[in-house]
């Protein structure tokens, strides 16, 4: 098999809880990945906030 994170060639020795990557360390990798494309969407500012809500006592 082929590791899609490591480019490494291995075969079914790998933990079968880490297919379809090499190692627990690549599918974390990939998901730690994953999870970076999805929290670095740009945050857009709060301009939906009604600005009396600033003002209030
Ligand atoms: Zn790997």
């Amino acid at each position: 098999m082929h590791c899609p994170i490591c480019d490494k060639e291995f075969d079914e020795n790998a933990p079968k809880a880490a297919l379809p990557f090499c190692s627990m360390r690549c599918k974390l990798i990939d998901a730690a990945r994953w999870l970076d494309e999805k929290y670095s969407l740009p945050i857009e500012p709060g301009d939906d906030v009604p600005s009396e809500a600033f003002y209030e006592p």
